[in-house]
């Protein structure tokens, strides 16, 4: 997608501070954080929202987990614990179309639904 910045930053034509990558999957620092752990974990494929997500892409949300899991345990926040919050469409605040899983730690989260 030509003007998705999500896919920007897999090509490398934004920087971003990457912590993880694979073949399908990357994940970097957000750039306004919301918490002293503000990671955003993408699809390399441009699914626009939750909305777009098809049987077909089951495996691969469910990896997305497997590595929010990993980059728990490595940044060393599973024994504190972390936030995972999907925004999909304009009530929810989505600002870009490119599905994202923001990983929130490092304070405590207070309320239990953000906003
Ligand atoms: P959302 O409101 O769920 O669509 O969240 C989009 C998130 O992407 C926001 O938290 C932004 O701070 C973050 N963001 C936007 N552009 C960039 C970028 N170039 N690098 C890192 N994070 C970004
Ligand atoms: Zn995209």
């Amino acid at each position: 997608m030509e003007d998705c910045v999500f896919c920007k930053i897999i090509k490398g034509e934004i920087p971003s501070e990457k912590v993880y990558e694979d073949d399908e999957i990357i994940a970097f620092k957000d750039i306004h954080p919301a918490a002293p752990i503000h990671i955003l974990v993408i699809p390399k494929k441009h699914i626009a929202t939750l909305l777009e997500v098809s049987e077909e892409d089951s495996y691969l949300i469910g990896r997305i987990y497997q590595v929010i899991n990993k980059l728990a345990k490595d940044m060393g926040i599973d024994q504190s614990g972390f936030r995972v919050i999907v925004n999909c469409g304009r009530d929810a605040g989505q600002e870009v179309m490119h599905i994202h899983f923001h990983m929130l730690a490092g304070r405590k989260m207070g309320p239990k639904i953000v906003g």
